[in-house]
């Protein structure tokens, strides 16, 4: 899959993140698969942002607009730090699932 922007040339996201987060989101990103968007049948792309102080990950249709829930970084509510890795893929694999 690919990120929805090039980030690392954003100096919002250069603060936000960091040159080793926005690598790290990169490979992570190049590595993960997933099926088209459902209502549309295009490819999803991972969403990157920051809210309130807290970067989080998702997946969004760059056609349709259709996105899964923003995946923050940091603890969650089981107490488990999740990184931007974490994050991708969780959202990835909720982008995967249809309820
Ligand atoms: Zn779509």
């Amino acid at each position: 899959m690919k990120l929805k922007d090039d980030y690392k040339d954003s100096p919002t996201y250069i603060k936000n993140f960091g040159y080793d987060l926005l690598a790290e989101a990169e490979a992570t990103a190049e590595k993960a698969t997933s099926p088209d968007c459902p209502f549309c049948g295009t490819q999803g792309v991972i969403v990157l942002g920051n809210l309130y102080g807290k970067n989080y990950a998702g997946v969004q249709c760059p056609c349709c607009g259709v996105h899964t829930t923003p995946v923050f970084t940091g603890f969650n509510l089981s107490r488990k730090a999740l990184t931007i890795t974490d994050a991708i893929n969780a959202s990835v694999k909720a982008w995967s699932r249809r309820p």
